[in-house]
């Protein structure tokens, strides 16, 4: 609750907007503007990015080398096409907490959870299940299903969805853990979200893949509310794989390149079963056509095309940023935010809202996921007409994401007051 009054102002929020070593790279994002010129509240950074305005520089430099070279553009851009990928995997890696060898942008991130799938999903024997949160985003419960159909197998034998306690939304650790030791013998993959994209809950990646390996799981998570939003260390979680899309906290542009994850102790494994392309194959041999599938020893044997150039220039420009100002400073001023946006929110009282992300910093990213008692999507449209960019899942939760790159503490309390005025009514 507010612990001072002071703190419920729009003077104090200026004051914390002041003392922010991160306010300058506000300036250095396009803030989507209302009819009168001032900008939206966007709090919507979980869901798309906003535009660094570094990126339209990036993406006309490849356009330039197109226009001038041609085809020569793979050797002699500026960048050359052909290893351009190679210059996003380093700030990649360090952002994730990866090896570089263990990253690379490719794909989008559906297609490179069935792709982790082909290779970690291996069901045999009486271990065939998958088991995921109940809630988990469509598309990845659609990409599961979908992979055990094509094995041959079906649903209801081989899906184990995690459901939270009755009458609570999210996942205990504890719970998990007695899942693990319960079926983990019958599963073949752990696949969980991570942030999960609904309740914003964040999962220990280390603890769960230790649970699912001391049974014999592959365990992988899908990090698309997790990249960006916080320091990840995937190495040191020990998971086998990781997907992400750079579109999210990763500012990268709508329907942009996602990125995926493989521990270092498979990427090595030329018999890991995989779908190929000529992407993946070593790239010293890749011209000559003909050879047989040599896979590339590192994530980048599990890439398939030759990648789209001006989507992965707008990834470039992305990373520029977070290499400058640190995934490490982003994520504290993500927690002061946040903790910000709970605070002045909870005053609002517990018979109005319920705010179903946990409340310890240590589960959670920058989103807050706000229940509303009574509300309807009248209540929605209300706020967004004062100039809040917002997510509305129905029946009743609002989730709104104070991004560190881009957010004020004076955009959180603006919200704040639009919420209050907008309940009021
Ligand atoms: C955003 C999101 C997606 C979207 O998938 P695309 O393939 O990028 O369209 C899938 N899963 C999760 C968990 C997400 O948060």
């Amino acid at each position: 609750m507010i612990q001072n009054k002071q703190e419920n102002t729009a003077a104090y929020a200026k004051l914390m907007d002041e003392q922010d070593p991160l306010r300058k790279y506000r300036s250095q994002f396009h803030l989507p503007l209302q009819e009168d010129g001032e900008p939206y509240i966007y709090m919507c950074g979980n869901s798309l990015g906003l535009q660094p305005k570094g990126t339209a520089v990036a993406v006309r430099r490849e356009l330039r080398d197109w226009q001038n070279l041609g085809v020569e553009g793979h050797v002699h851009g500026k960048t050359p096409w052909l290893p351009f990928h190679e210059s996003l995997t380093e700030a990649m890696a360090n952002l994730v907490g990866a090896k570089p060898e263990e990253v690379v942008v490719m794909n989008t991130l559906t297609v490179n959870l069935h792709l982790m799938m082909a290779s970690f999903y291996r069901p045999r024997g009486k271990r065939r299940k998958v088991m995921i949160e109940a809630d988990a985003f469509p598309s990845d419960k659609y990409a599961v299903e979908s992979q055990i159909a094509l094995r041959g197998l079906n649903r209801e034998d081989c899906l184990i969805e995690l459901q939270p306690r009755k009458g609570e939304f999210c996942l205990r650790a504890e719970d998990i853990h007695s899942a693990i030791e319960k079926f983990g013998d019958e599963v073949a993959l752990i696949m969980l979200g991570n942030t999960n994209y609904y309740t914003g809950q964040y999962f220990d990646m280390k603890q769960i893949s230790e649970w699912g390996h001391a049974k014999g799981c592959f365990v992988g998570f899908d990090c698309a509310h997790g990249a960006g939003n916080l320091p990840l260390h995937l190495h040191d979680s020990g998971c086998d794989f990781a997907v992400w899309c750079n579109y999210k906290y990763l500012n990268s542009g709508p329907g942009g390149l996602g990125s995926a994850f493989i521990h270092e102790r498979h990427i090595g494994n030329k018999e890991m079963p995989r779908l190929s392309g000529w992407w993946g194959h070593n790239k010293k041999t890749r011209f000559n056509m003909r050879a047989d599938f040599d896979p590339i020893p590192t994530a980048e044997g599990w890439q398939l095309s030759n990648p789209p150039i001006l989507a992965m220039a707008a990834v470039w420009a992305s990373l520029q940023l977070f290499e400058k100002a640190g995934i490490e400073n982003l994520r504290q001023k993500a927690i002061s935010l946040t903790a910000y946006l709970e605070q002045l929110v909870s005053s609002l009282g517990e018979d109005v809202i319920e705010i179903i992300t946990p409340s310890d910093p240590g589960q959670r990213g920058s989103q807050l996921s706000i229940r509303v008692k009574n509300a309807d999507k009248a209540l929605f449209g209300r706020i967004s007409q004062r100039g809040v960019i917002s997510d509305w899942r129905e029946p009743d939760v609002i989730r709104v994401a104070p991004v560190p790159f881009y957010n004020s503490y004076e955009d959180v309390y603006r919200f704040y007051a639009v919420l209050k005025e907008a309940l009021s009514m």
